[in-house]
């Protein structure tokens, strides 16, 4: 995890972001729409419409600068994503823009939970997100929300009627939207949330319904799917989707793409995580930071000299650049600590990730 990380910065400043693109493009076709998509209800002006060939977007004329932006987003992000899951878009999505809460929830064909931030219902190929008027300044961007719906509802298009796994659906829309992965890792690595880790084979159908044990489940389902794509590469998530939605059983798909059993993987997986004590002394001594920083990033150069392999020294960037945060966010919080302004265990521990997009049912008709 610690050579992992240690890569992450290196990538985006090698601008290694937008390697994947130039990986294998799309290999087979999403199945049809399942079901007639519902309609929905305008309001009494008529939806400012943005129309796009991947994805058409609406809101009210107030939102129309929000609509037009996310427009743009979308056709350039669709087939990007798509081209990096190995699938071709599949129907013209349609994202809806709601000017208020009581219209997020009214508007969808179907009940959603109050703290969603955005949702997906794949097998119609429609996305609700809220208006800007109605966000929080520091919430999470809308295009890194329409992202990580748009990874739902191209995974639904490509797996048709098969039931997604759960770890795949949220793991994938977190790592490809590029969501609060540092936090969701040390949150992970220093147990913020206080329980044992998830077998995977008990979050594949759904997750937990208590909050707590939902977002371990996120963190522990991005932590996952960013894990084998360190190890084996990004062209493993499209094998590993590809088996999947062709109806290959979990294990078999898993072994497809790591070597491993589902067991095994998840094992290895674990012992990627950083331990707690780790993180506590780099919250602790800044210098040591520094010190095991620049030790990672000799031994991740080294690790490159030998394996002489591009894609190795990418995800050791990246690791690299997801330790320096680490290192960055702990000495905040540190320096937040002496001025007595937080408690340490406050400021060593990142908050866990908000209770955004937890499934609250096994549906699988929705996506959060
Ligand atoms: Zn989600």
């Amino acid at each position: 995890m610690l050579l992992r990380a240690l890569a992450l910065a290196v990538v985006f400043a090698l601008g290694g972001a937008g390697n994947a693109l130039a990986e294998p493009g799309p290999t087979w076709r999403p199945a049809p729409e399942s079901a007639a998509r519902p309609s929905v209800t305008e309001p009494a002006e008529g939806w400012f419409t943005a129309p796009g060939l991947y994805a058409d977007v609406h809101g009210e004329w107030a939102d129309r600068a929000t609509v037009t932006r996310l427009a743009n987003h979308a056709a350039t992000s669709v087939p990007a994503l798509a081209k990096r899951l190995g699938l071709r878009p599949g129907a013209t999505m349609d994202v809806y823009i709601t000017p208020s809460e009581a219209a997020f929830h009214e508007l969808q064909p179907g009940r959603t939970p109050d703290w969603a931030d955005g949702t997906a219902w794949p097998s119609w190929s429609l996305i609700f997100l809220k208006s800007p008027s109605i966000r929080s300044g520091t919430a999470t961007s809308l295009e890194t929300v329409l992202d990580h719906e748009l990874v739902h509802v191209l995974l639904g298009q490509a797996f048709g009627g098969r039931p997604v796994p759960r770890w795949l659906q949220e793991g994938m829309a977190q790592f490809y939207s590029g969501e609060a992965s540092w936090e969701r890792s040390i949150a992970l690595a220093k147990n913020d949330f206080g329980l044992a880790p998830l077998p995977l084979g008990t979050i594949t159908t759904g997750f937990p319904p208590d909050a707590l044990r939902a977002q371990l489940a996120y963190a522990q389902s991005a932590d996952f799917i960013a894990w084998i794509a360190g190890r084996n590469g990004e062209g493993a998530l499209r094998t590993l989707v590809s088996e999947l939605a062709t109806g290959a059983k979990v294990n078999d798909a898993i072994r497809a793409c790591t070597g491993l059993s589902l067991d095994e993987a998840n094992d290895a997986w674990l012992g990627s995580v950083p331990s707690a004590s780790a993180l506590y002394r780099w919250a602790t001594n800044s210098q040591l930071h520094w010190a095991i920083g620049a030790g990672f990033l000799g031994l991740a150069a080294w690790r490159r000299t030998q394996a002489g392999k591009v894609k190795l020294a990418r995800w050791e960037a990246e690791e690299a650049a997801r330790t320096a945060e680490l290192f960055r966010q702990a000495e905040l919080r540190a320096e937040a600590a002496r001025n007595g302004t937080e408690g340490f265990w406050a400021m060593a521990a990142l908050a866990p990730p908000r209770p955004r997009r937890v499934v609250i049912d096994s549906s699988a008709q929705r996506a959060t």
